[in-house]
């Protein structure tokens, strides 16, 4: 499957058409940003790891009977996926408090959430990604009752498989964030998983090794992405 047009360029992957209506190709590339785009930087070797990272985990999500968009990786940036039309609405789950929800509630970081917390938020750039509820996703038609109902247990679904993955590798799935999509009337999970999307510590000296380390400016971020796929045994020998 080759690359045709340019649909859409994120801030850290492009995405192109194929010669298949049903099928786009996604492009990972260096590209870091955080606060909304104020802070940018090229992070060499992210999107690889990143490519390879994300297919590992939606390979998992699928052996747990969670559809994906995934198809097959291509290039070691590049992943052929199902087309979706894509819900702007983030799913978020936090099995400990850490970032907005800190600053939103004056929580102390870390703190176990018991049972874990479901958010939504309007994915829009220009707007900040406000947090949106159930009824203002529906009254404004970016999804029905139905469809969110399927997303939320979807992503309880995906925090289940992810949060004994992770410990297995001694990390704590601290947060996390899905984009879901319809493919031919139902909910596919799309976008992502990788280090960029979630937040993960040790569990052990809880040191970061997600995108806060970018965030944060503590260095080291590809490294620490890096670290995160060799505990869970992701081979980045040939990429
Ligand atoms: P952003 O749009 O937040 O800057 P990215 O740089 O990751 O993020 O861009 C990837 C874009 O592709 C996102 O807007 C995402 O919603 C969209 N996308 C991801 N998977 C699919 C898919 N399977 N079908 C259609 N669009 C997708
Ligand atoms: N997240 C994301 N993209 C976004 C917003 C959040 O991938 O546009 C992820 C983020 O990496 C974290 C989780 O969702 O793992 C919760 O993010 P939070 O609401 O705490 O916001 P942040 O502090 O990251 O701005």
């Amino acid at each position: 499957m080759q690359k045709q047009t340019l649909l859409y360029t994120g801030k850290a992957k492009s995405v192109y058409t194929t010669e298949d209506a049903d099928h786009l190709i996604l492009v990972f590339r260096d590209d870091a940003s955080a606060f909304n785009g104020e802070k940018i930087a090229q992070l060499d070797r992210k999107g690889k790891v990143n490519n390879r990272f994300n297919a590992f985990i939606m390979d998992k999500l699928a052996q747990a009977g969670i559809e994906t968009h995934f198809e097959k990786l291509l290039t070691p940036n590049e992943v052929l996926v199902k087309k979706l039309d894509m819900i702007p609405v983030e799913c978020v789950i936090r099995n400990y408090a850490a970032g907005s929800l800190c600053r939103r509630l004056g929580v102390e970081e870390g703190k176990e959430l018991t049972p874990p917390t479901f958010e939504l938020f309007f994915k829009d750039d220009a707007l900040g990604d406000p947090m949106v509820n159930e009824s203002q996703a529906i009254a404004l038609g970016w999804a029905n009752a139905e469809q969110l109902e399927q997303m939320k247990k979807l992503t309880y679904q995906v925090n289940d498989v992810l949060k004994a993955l992770f410990l297995d590798g001694d990390m704590l799935l601290v947060d996390f964030k899905l984009e879901f999509g319809v493919f031919h009337n139902r909910i596919v999970l799309g976008d992502e998983f990788s280090p960029d999307g979630c937040r993960l510590w040790d569990k052990n000296t809880k040191k970061k090794l997600d995108k806060d380390r970018f965030r944060q400016g503590l260095g080291d971020v590809v490294e620490a992405y890096e670290e995160v796929a060799q505990r869970l045994g992701i081979d980045l020998s040939d990429i």
